[in-house]
């Protein structure tokens, strides 16, 4: 489990640098499913390789949007997307065929690959059904391209029968296929708000931790309204402590306002919220000093110990105490 965990972090750090990287340098950036044998729908993160569950992940979180849905086919029988075509012989039903060139002869209609028809002398084709030889393209003899002759029953057919097998070795025809839907999805603009924080949010879980304080970095808590919020970093103690962070660049009322409704949505929590030291004072007022505790820093990530310390007051523990 905790490998799994080490991999999510490794896996939201290089997603919140990669994103933001690309909404500063202004592209979309969308994430389709694609199909992968074995695993089944999974999507290009960045260059890494992530199953769907991640990316809804990041869309609860407001990292994400849903931006498109395609449609891809299923196994009517067990669900399964990973699916490979199988041509047959539509005579016999045989997997045994051969993809060939084909030559007709046009006196007595018999079709079959060019090899049958070729003699000694190039150029100069002779009917294996009829024995005649033939000399003439497009009079005495046509070449309709490529097609298939069946090995164990010996037909000449152009359109071999196609079945869709699954992993499972459901065999199916195409028209029997199901469809299923998957989201198309793209980085949300509110992202580059959290890869701000991000780095900021992952030492204050690290700090915590090493002091036996659990914290979980963006996760989602459900509120006396019954909407889900999503906390920056949720330390798990009594009460529980929300840490929101807003750095200069994504200061403005609304997003205040928000976190002012959201603390009051969410019982049994406080919420610290670290703002730019240079911030307007009068923001203050909108927040109720029970649920909502304001801690100004100058810079961010030279005041992770006292943002700790707030965190270990708010949860009636004392750095010190430590030991
Ligand atoms: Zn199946
Ligand atoms: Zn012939
Ligand atoms: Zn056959």
């Amino acid at each position: 489990m905790s490998k799994t965990k080490g991999f999510f972090n490794i896996l939201d750090a290089h997603f919140f640098s990669s994103a933001y990287k690309a909404l500063s340098q202004g592209k979309v950036v969308e994430f389709k499913p694609k199909i992968k044998q074995e695993t089944g729908i999974t999507y290009d993160l960045f260059g890494i390789e992530v199953p769907e569950e991640r990316l809804q992940y990041y869309r609860e979180r407001g990292f994400l949007e849903v931006s498109d849905e395609i449609s891809l086919p299923v196994c009517p029988i067990c669900g399964e997307v990973c699916l490979h075509p199988l041509l047959l012989c539509p005579k016999c039903g045989s997997m045994n065929i051969e993809k060939k060139e084909l030559m007709a002869h046009y006196d007595c209609g018999y079709i079959g690959p060019v090899e049958e028809f070729e003699t000694r002398e190039p150029g100069v084709y002779r009917c294996p059904k009829c024995k005649k030889t033939m000399n003439r393209v497009g009079i005495d003899y046509g070449r309709p391209g490529f097609g298939f002759t069946c090995k164990k029953c010996g037909s000449v057919f152009q359109v071999p029968l196609i079945e869709v097998e699954c992993q499972k070795g459901h065999r199916n025809k195409i028209q029997t296929l199901d469809m299923e839907k998957y989201p198309v999805y793209r980085i949300s603009p509110e992202v580059k708000k959290f890869a701000a924080i991000y780095y900021a949010i992952e030492e204050l879980r690290k700090r915590l931790a090493s002091l036996g304080v659990e914290s979980e970095p963006f996760a989602r808590i459900k509120g006396l309204s019954g909407i889900t919020h999503t906390a920056p970093l949720y330390v798990n103690a009594k009460p529980a402590v929300i840490v929101d962070i807003v750095t200069e660049d994504f200061l403005d009322e609304k997003y205040l306002l928000g976190v002012a409704v959201k603390a009051v949505d969410l019982s049994d929590t406080i919420t610290l919220l670290v703002l730019p030291r240079n911030v307007k004072s009068d923001f203050e007022k909108i927040f109720n000093p029970e649920k909502v505790k304001v801690f100004k820093v100058e810079d961010l990530m030279n005041s992770m110990d006292q943002i700790v310390n707030e965190i270990l007051t708010l949860i009636g523990a004392r750095l010190h105490e430590k030991t």
